[in-house]
Parts: C-alpha cells; structure tokens; sequence
C-alpha cells in the first residue's frame, strides 16, 4: 500500500515536554505544524509529579530562571496545573555531604536573587518542616528551597496537547517516524509507519528515545541510558508536600507526596553503573536499597504500603548539558534533546528559542553552549571529545556487568 505525503513547515518528532512547547510555538508563528509521537501520549507512566527548580543543573541556574518565568505565567492563568511552590529539603548524612550542601547554596544565592533558600541543622526543626514525628540519626542537616515549583506532568502535557490543536497544530499519537530519506545534506521524507512527512524544518525532540534517529543519521550525539526506579506506596501517615531528595555521588533518592494520596520515591542512578542500561527491568535489590536509604532519613517510611514499582528511562549527556540548536550536518535538522534527569523547567524556554531559530533564524547566545555539535568539532574550546571517551568507560563496565537478561538498545522495547 502507497503510504500518503504530507506536507508541512515544521515537523517536530516526539510530542512530550519539549516537543509540544516547541510546537506551539511555532503554530503561533502561523506555521503548519505537525508533531509525531510514538506513544499515545498519556498512557505511558514514566513521568510524575514534577519538581521545576530544585534539581537543576548549576551551569543553567540563569537560564533556568528565565524558563521558570514562562511556568510562573501559566500560573497567573490560573490554569489546573497544580504548579505550587512546594519547597523541597535535600538531605546530608555526613561531613561531605553537608559540604556539597553548602555548595548548592551558595550557587543558589549566587545566581538566583532572592532564593529563598537555607540549611538547618537542628534536628527539632528538622521533625517540625516534615510534620515528622522521627526522623533518622544519621540525618546531620538539611537544605532547604522554599520556592522551588512544582506541577503536574500529564495535566501539563493535556494543556499543552489542547493549546497545539486551538493553534491550528496537527497531533499524531501512536505512530513512529521509522525511517528518513536523505538527499546530499538534506532531510527530505520521514517515513513513519503509516506516512511520508515531507518538511521545511525537522525538529528532533525525541528525549530518552533519540538513539536511533541519530544513528541512522550518523549523528554522534553521545547519549547514555539511565535507568530510573519508581516505587509507589502509601502511607498512613501522609507526608508533608515538601519534595524530598537525597544525593549519593551514584545518584538520587527522592521521596515526592502525590496529590493523589500516593507517594513516590524514586531512585535515580545517573553515575550508577548498574543503572547505565536501556532495559526497562525491575532490579529488585535496587528497589529495595532505595526503601532502605529514605527509611534511614525517614522511619516513617518502614510502615508503608508499597503499591506499585515501575521504570523510567533518561538519556544522559556526557557533559550533563542538553543538545539544543541547528545541526551543521543537515540544511534542515534542529536538535532539542538530551534533557538529562531535571531539565523539565527548561523545556518552554528552550522552545521558545528554537521557535525562533527555526521561523527568524535568531539565535540566543545563552544558549551557544550547548551547541548539538561540540562533541564533533575538533576546534571546540572544551576538550569535550575526552569527557565523552571517559564515558566509554561506562559503557564497558557496563558490558561486564550487565546480565542475561538485558537488553542492548532502546529499539528492543
Ligand atoms: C522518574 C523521573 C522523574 C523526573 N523528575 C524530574 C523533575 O522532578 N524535574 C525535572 O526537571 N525533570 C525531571 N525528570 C526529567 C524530565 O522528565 C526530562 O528532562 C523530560 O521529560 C525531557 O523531556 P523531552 O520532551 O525532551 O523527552 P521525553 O519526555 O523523553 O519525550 C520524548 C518523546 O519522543 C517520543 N519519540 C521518541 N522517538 C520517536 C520516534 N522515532 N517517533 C515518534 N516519537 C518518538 C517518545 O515517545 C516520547 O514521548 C524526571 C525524569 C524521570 C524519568
């Protein structure tokens, strides 16, 4: 059967986060869009409750700050978003943990004016923030963000999803772009399961997933998996909305009351070599290790009923910075991936721009550094070619470690 060719000015491929900002964007520049995604949006459960601020990466507070005015706009909008200022408090057990505490705060002071933003060491005061009636010896002291937003992830994609098609955007769930055509440095067909797209501007917004599209493109992007565990529980005793999280130098443990009465807490290995891997599995020592570190700041936690355990992927960057900007290699590729574990709060500002790339060709210099093609260029400034050889590391401990069961590449989901 003949597949149909469509045409239109833009095509973005992938409609999560930051894929729906970019295409809205450019629907309100009178542009014919189209987003492709291969998931019926809404059904996969990877995504939670979201916190904007807390866990942003410290080479981005500016920019980060410019984003968080875009998701304080929709606050005003009074839209159902659930975006509330939850504040979270983030853990040290130990001398160097408290360090890094410290750190962070003066990051925080540093670059963002009036961050509401502490460390207590009182262990009363402690108990009184988390409405706690104990909380673990270890527990040394603790950082607190008052201002940090939060929202809801599915209600914001829903949002996002109604504005595209108010907006004249067209939303496809549920198919792929599995293949392209190519013609000398262009981009001229993308080929999903049931079509042909042919478009002006390709917008590759495919997060977690971006791994075979580049390599079809001979794109070297470095992208590497980590795997996220997610245990759902409830709790008699509720805890307070505050965001919990605690940092290990393999990764993040972090306790998130849900609005729906559930809890989550999620274990997030971005240096944890185990985690390095696309498989989606359950490892069940990993579920319960994570129990067993918030059960050491939180004894609460020993008394609640575990609902539901589950997986979620990210794509980390070697240098824990995203791919944002027009690739040289093609006359119409835009990258917008690579979001690593807590670049939600970026998302709309990041389209913002590329809605400006792609329609004016207006580029924002804030943004040069995270230029899609630094790992390629031979003249870049930064010697980014050796941090991305010291990631192969991972990967072959990784290969060592990895079991039977695992599978080597996100095409095998
Ligand atoms: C458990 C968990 C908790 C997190 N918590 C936070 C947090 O508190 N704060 C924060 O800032 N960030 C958080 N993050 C990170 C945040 O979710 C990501 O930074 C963000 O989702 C990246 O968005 P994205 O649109 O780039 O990619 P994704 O959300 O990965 O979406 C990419 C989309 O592209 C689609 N796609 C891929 N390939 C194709 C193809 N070939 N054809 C069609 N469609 C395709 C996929 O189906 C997917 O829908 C968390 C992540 C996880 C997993």
């Amino acid at each position: 059967m003949e597949k149909d060719i469509i045409k239109v000015d833009s095509c973005v491929i992938g409609g999560s986060i930051v894929g729906l900002w970019t295409a809205l964007d450019l629907a309100k520049k009178a542009q014919k869009v189209l987003v492709v995604d291969k998931t019926y949006i809404g059904q996969e459960k990877s995504n939670v409750d979201i916190c904007i601020n807390h866990m942003c990466n410290e080479n981005m507070y500016d920019i980060a700050l410019k984003a968080q005015e875009k998701w304080l706009e929709l606050k005003e909008h009074n839209l159902d978003l659930n975006i509330e200022l939850r504040g979270s408090l983030s853990f040290a057990l130990n001398h160097e943990e408290e360090d890094n505490l410290n750190t962070i705060l003066r990051k925080q002071k540093q670059h963002i004016e009036n961050f509401e933003s502490f460390i207590i060491k009182d262990k009363q005061a402690i108990k009184t923030l988390l409405k706690a009636r104990e909380i673990g010896e270890q527990v040394r002291s603790a950082l607190v963000s008052v201002e940090d937003l939060s929202l809801n992830h599915q209600a914001c994609l829903d949002y996002l999803r109604q504005q595209l098609i108010k907006n004249g955007a067209q939303f496809w769930g549920s198919d792929e772009v599995i293949d392209v055509e190519l013609k000398d440095k262009k981009i001229t067909g993308l080929i999903t399961k049931e079509s042909i797209i042919k478009a002006d501007n390709i917008v590759l917004a495919t997060g977690a997933k971006s791994k075979i599209l580049l390599d079809r493109l001979d794109l070297k992007m470095p992208l590497r998996p980590a795997r996220a565990h997610i245990v759902e529980y409830t709790s008699k005793t509720q805890l307070p909305q505050q965001i919990l999280n605690y940092k290990t130098k393999f990764g993040e443990y972090i306790c998130k009351s849900m609005l729906n009465g559930r809890n989550h807490l999620i274990y997030t290995g971005l240096e944890d070599q185990m985690q390095a891997t696309w498989s989606r599995d359950i490892n069940q020592q990993v579920v319960n290790s994570s129990i067993l570190e918030m059960i050491r700041i939180l004894p609460i936690l020993e008394y609640a009923d575990i609902q539901d355990c589950y997986t979620a992927q990210l794509a980390v960057t070697p240098d824990r910075m995203p791919f944002f900007g027009k690739t040289k290699f093609y006359d119409n590729l835009y990258v917008n991936i690579g979001l690593n574990s807590s670049n939600y709060m970026l998302a709309p500002y990041f389209a913002q721009n590329m809605a400006k790339l792609i329609d004016k060709k207006v580029k924002n210099p804030d943004l040069a550094i995270f230029n899609p093609d630094r790992f390629m260029l031979d003249d870049y400034k930064i010697d980014y070619k050796a941090i991305a050889e010291s990631e192969t590391t991972i990967q072959t401990l990784l290969k060592e470690f990895s079991d039977a069961n695992e599978q080597p590449a996100p095409e095998e989901e």
